[in-house]
């Protein structure tokens, strides 16, 4: 935490009662002395005068109001509070006192009589009291030197309650704390505050590839790196495993907090050199502005740690503001799952198959089948909403298994008509990752009667690239089984070469990226020359994909791309109508698209 803390009060040496006048030293106490009664102060004083070591700086107010400003300009290690004072009675000016500031020791005086008070006075706030007429020497600096002693050792545990022992940063108990303090003083002064909630990428490879040791190491550099980013009074804490939040006080617009996340990220960016190793990791940030994103501080946490999330999904190392809008979606998210747990059971989810095309005649030589859901509820919802929830969930492995066996199902329909149609299922990394996924594809090989060669299955390239050794005993079983494997999205997804080579694939499929500006980026173009190029040397199919113009055709024909899929040819259709396809041949585009919706992602 860098908020200011108080500062520590310094040893207090034995005083030595038999020597002579005080001196400056570096060791005197500074005490304010809070007395109206002149009589009294005199007392107090010349007692402390006569305490040379270590030797006493009083300052004297009068009121409290003086008492209590001059203790927020000046410091001091301890101060003597009458409870009688002309602007204060009774324990109020204890309350005050350990109110406004706090880490100072605070000894009442009191009168003989006052014992209660004076009992009152120490469960509000006051480490020891002092009755007026008893104040010897000896008294007086025992008294002193308590009260200094035990503020010091509350402090220590409150620190340790309040303090995350690995970093020294606010835990989040303290955290909350602040926040809740923060948002009142906003209130009141009608200033904004920004929550920031950073999460380290990857840090759970760096604990995993190096140790927890080097994990911890780490995450110290972090926390200082943090807090030499941001100001004193903002406060650094840390809430979890990896996970920090940063509270930015007085600010005016909600745009100033970004330029203050930019600059954490770049200071977390920088290598960080631990034992032997050099290691980096990236932070993504999530900021959350009150009043504009929250009226609480509950609510400000979870869109801080929500607009951490969306700045995750949109690739790592981002940050990302929360907006009104952020919060439909995560809304929509949650009703969605629900919808699509009942989606199966409601027969609401069904296939498009999009033809594929042999570019030299034209002839529809397979179908890539693409899953659709019309909801009764939200009507009809795009693969891009709805994929990723049934990854995240789960929900994609019985959802995949319908896919699946409904490909088939349809391909020996089409086979029995005389048709020979190759069907492309999209396989998700979770689908493909769960046990018995082979055995899977080979029962529904059986139980339909599909020929192994006529069902092909569309992995992703970074499925292939986070697991080596898995995806290849996985492919060698699938290609026991006799299905053709294609590499979908090819050229997105920082393929190694050398690991390329190991798999047993049958093709790659050129990214619709690359597709799109075959013909007017000389960067696709060259991508897409290379992954045709790349595919020949490896004896695999190559497969176009999202072709729309026939411009677009031409150059993926001339760069030995014989097979493709787009909207120049067809969009993905229902059954019926994509059987009038292959019975009658293409017609043109609109007329096709007409009764169809054209899927765009
Ligand atoms: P994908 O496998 O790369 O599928 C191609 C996507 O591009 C489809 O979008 C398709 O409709 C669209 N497309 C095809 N030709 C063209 C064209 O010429 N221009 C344009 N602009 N788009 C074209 P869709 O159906 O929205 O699917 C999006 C993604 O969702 C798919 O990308 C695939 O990754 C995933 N997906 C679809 N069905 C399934 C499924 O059954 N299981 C899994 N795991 N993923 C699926
Ligand atoms: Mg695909
Ligand atoms: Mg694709």
């Amino acid at each position: 935490m860098t908020s200011p803390m108080p500062r520590p009060p310094r040893d207090p040496k034995p005083a030595d009662e038999s020597d002579g006048p005080v001196e400056a030293n570096p060791q005197e106490i500074r005490l304010l002395l809070v007395e109206d009664n002149p009589g009294d102060a005199y007392a107090v004083e010349t007692t402390l005068r006569n305490l040379s070591k270590p030797g006493y700086r009083v300052v004297r107010a009068q009121r409290l109001g003086e008492a209590l400003m001059l203790a927020r300009n000046d410091e001091f290690d301890i101060v003597l509070l009458d409870l009688s004072l002309p602007d204060s009675q009774g324990i109020e000016g204890v309350q005050e006192f350990a109110r406004t500031t706090t880490g100072l020791p605070i000894v009442v005086l009191t009168g003989l009589e006052d014992d209660e008070v004076a009992v009152q006075a120490l469960n509000h706030g006051a480490q020891d009291y002092l009755v007026k007429g008893e104040d010897n020497a000896r008294v007086l600096r025992r008294a002193i030197r308590y009260a200094i002693e035990r503020k010091r050792s509350d402090e220590h545990v409150e620190r340790l309650a309040t303090t995350d022992p690995l970093t020294g940063l606010a835990n989040r108990t303290l955290f909350r704390d602040r926040l809740e303090h923060a948002l009142s003083r906003a209130q009141r002064e009608k200033s904004r505050v920004a929550l920031l909630y950073l999460d380290l990428d990857r840090f759970k490879a760096v604990n995993d590839t190096f140790g927890h040791g080097a994990g911890d190491a780490l995450l110290r550099i972090v926390s200082d790196r943090i807090r030499l980013a941001v100001r004193e009074s903002d406060t650094v804490a840390r809430i979890g495993g990896d996970e920090f939040t940063v509270i930015l006080e007085s600010l005016g617009e909600p745009t100033q907090a970004k330029p203050v996340a930019t600059k954490i990220a770049e200071a977390l960016a920088l290598p960080y050199r631990i034992g032997e190793n050099e290691l980096y990791v990236t932070p993504s940030i999530g900021i959350a502005v009150y009043p504009d994103c929250a009226g609480d501080a509950e609510s400000l946490v979870r869109n801080a740690d929500g607009a951490m999330y969306a700045a995750k999904l949109q690739g790592r190392n981002g940050i990302q503001l929360f907006t009104m809008d952020m919060y439909a979606q995560s809304f929509r998210r949650l009703e969605m799952e629900g919808l699509l747990r009942r989606a199966l059971d409601e027969d609401e989810l069904y296939l498009a198959f999009q033809p594929r095309v042999r570019l030299s005649s034209r002839k529809i030589i397979g179908a890539e089948a693409l899953l659709r859901w019309k909801s009764a509820e939200v009507g009809e919802v795009f693969p891009s909403a709805f994929i990723p929830i049934a990854e995240d969930t789960g929900l994609i492995v019985p959802i995949g298994e319908w896919v699946l066996r409904q490909s088939c199902v349809q391909a020996v329909k089409w086979q029995r008509r005389g048709e020979r149609v190759v069907v492309a299922v999209n396989v998700s990394p979770r689908q493909f990752r769960q046990p018995g996924f082979v055995k899977q594809v080979a029962d529904i090989l059986s139980e339909t009667g599909l020929p192994p060669g006529c069902l092909e299955l569309e992995i992703t390239e970074s499925l292939l690239m986070t697991d080596v050794q898995g995806c290849e005993a996985m492919l060698r079983s699938l290609r026991d089984v006799g299905v053709c494997i294609s590499v979908d999205d090819f050229g997105t997804g920082y393929s190694s070469l050398a690991y390329l080579k190991r798999f047993s694939l049958d093709a790659l499929k050129i990214d619709r990226s690359f597709v799109s500006g075959i013909c007017t980026d000389s960067g696709s173009a060259a991508i897409a020359h290379a992954i045709c190029g790349l595919s020949r040397a490896l004896g695999l199919e190559v497969i176009g994909e999202g072709i729309e113009s026939e411009e677009q055709a031409a150059r993926l024909a001339a760069e030995g791309c014989d097979i493709a899929q787009g909207f120049l040819f067809s969009p993905g259709l229902t059954a019926g109508p994509f059987s009038d396809l292959l019975e009658h041949g293409f017609r043109p585009v609109s007329h096709i698209a007409l009764g169809t919706r054209v899927n765009a992602r």
